[in-house]
């Protein structure tokens, strides 16, 4: 008899196709892994062999076969032979099948992101089983996701969480298959150079390094913020940097303050060393509400308005993070609030410009951040600002609507 489940999956899987019977344990030795020369596989089927172990009543060994090609897979059968495993694997790179039969449990990906969602379906099966027999329903599932970077924004700014909080945050987001976390420190990195601006409850380079680890053995890449302009109060408020102040203001840096572009360069150097797997920079550099404020300033914005005042700041800044070998993102929102086509093709080609707005729900804008990982030259362009002024959109950029899907 099939089995129809009701399971809440989150998010919900391209296919789901229940089949006759079930899967027991009974017999069932190792799990077998192929050999990917990735140790994460060998960290993920230890994972799962320990939920197992609480329902089977014993502890199953871990194996690994030579890898058979397209990809990585993961088993369990009575029957020691695997080799036959053959899955029709979807062409995204985190794309898996997770095949359950009455005799064979068997999960494959192209790589190892993939083979690591098809664990997360599978936890996720185990868990509706939670009140029954260990025994898995047969089922047939592909999937793949529709976004390549699916991101959640951290800011740190505030309160401090104890630090297995954000271990946990960690875990969780990717047991949702979220794969990328934004995080802007604040004062919360523990600055080496400029130690005085870190606060008392940062985190400690060993808990940095712990939790990018940790990130990664998850399939989350942390993608670091730190502002070079405006958002910088928790700088600004320490007399040491009191030069740097636009008009006397804490929110900003004066943009004509040779120290402002120094201070960035020296914090960004630090926070990218901590982020060895990082591709990603992002500088922030939205609502820098105050600009030409300060008699220099005003001066410069008569000449070349707000955005020119704007670029050539941010714009040195961005080529420095390239330079370091990071993708630049920036907030789009002072860019399309002052649409000026000149000035906004001074920015670097290579540079992601991130939505900057709140309250978007539309499904058809779904995106946190967008670019082509293969091709930096081309970017991709804010709804928002074909709205405003579709004549400020560059050349060379396309819109949003023609983003491709992941894979
Ligand atoms: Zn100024």
């Amino acid at each position: 008899m099939t089995k129809q489940r009701e399971i809440a999956w989150i998010p919900q899987p391209k296919s789901i196709r229940w089949l006759p019977g079930q899967f027991s344990w009974d017999g069932v030795e190792a799990l077998v892994i192929s050999e990917s020369g990735d140790d994460r596989l060998l960290t993920w089927a230890r994972a799962l062999r320990e939920e197992l172990a609480g329902r089977l009543g014993r502890k199953l060994a871990i194996r690994t076969t030579p890898a058979v090609e397209p990809g990585v897979w993961l088993a369990a059968t009575a029957d020691s032979d695997v080799s036959s495993v053959q899955l029709d694997l979807p062409e995204s790179p985190e794309g898996y099948v997770l095949q359950i039969t009455p005799t064979m449990l068997a999960l494959a990906a192209r790589r190892p992101a993939g083979l690591y969602y098809g664990l997360q379906t599978l936890h996720q099966l185990l868990a509706d089983m939670a009140d029954e027999s260990p025994n898995l329903p047969a089922v047939h599932i592909t999937d793949w996701p529709d976004l390549s970077l699916r991101g959640i924004h951290l800011d740190l700014k505030g309160a401090m969480a104890p630090f297995e909080y954000w271990r946990e945050v960690i875990r969780t987001l990717a047991h949702y298959k979220i794969n990328a976390l934004l995080i802007e420190y604040e004062d919360k990195f523990p600055y080496e150079r400029h130690s005085d601006i870190v606060s008392p409850g940062a985190l400690t380079q060993g808990q940095v390094a712990e939790l990018v680890e940790l990130a990664r053995e998850h399939c989350i890449e942390v993608i670091p913020l730190v502002q070079c302009l405006g958002h910088v109060e928790y700088v600004l408020r320490h007399e040491r940097y009191a030069s740097l102040r636009e008009a006397g203001e804490l929110s900003q840096y004066c943009p004509l303050e040779p120290g402002a572009a120094t201070l960035f360069r020296e914090m960004a150097d630090e926070v990218i060393a901590a982020h060895p797997y990082s591709r990603y920079f992002h500088l922030g550099a939205d609502e820098t509400w105050i600009l030409g404020q300060c008699p220099r300033c005003r001066e410069a914005v008569a000449r070349k308005g707000k955005l020119g005042l704007y670029m050539d700041y941010v714009v040195p800044a961005i080529e420095y993070v390239s330079s370091q070998g990071k993708t630049p993102i920036i907030w789009d929102d002072m860019v399309w609030r002052t649409p000026d086509p000149d000035r906004v093709s001074q920015l670097p080609p290579e540079t992601v410009m991130c939505d900057w707005f709140y309250h978007i729900t539309e499904p058809e804008v779904p995106y946190f951040l967008w670019g082509d990982e293969t091709d930096m030259s081309r970017r991709w362009i804010s709804r928002r600002w074909r709205e405003i002024d579709p004549t400020v959109i560059p050349a060379n950029a396309r819109p949003l609507e023609e983003l491709p899907e992941a894979g």
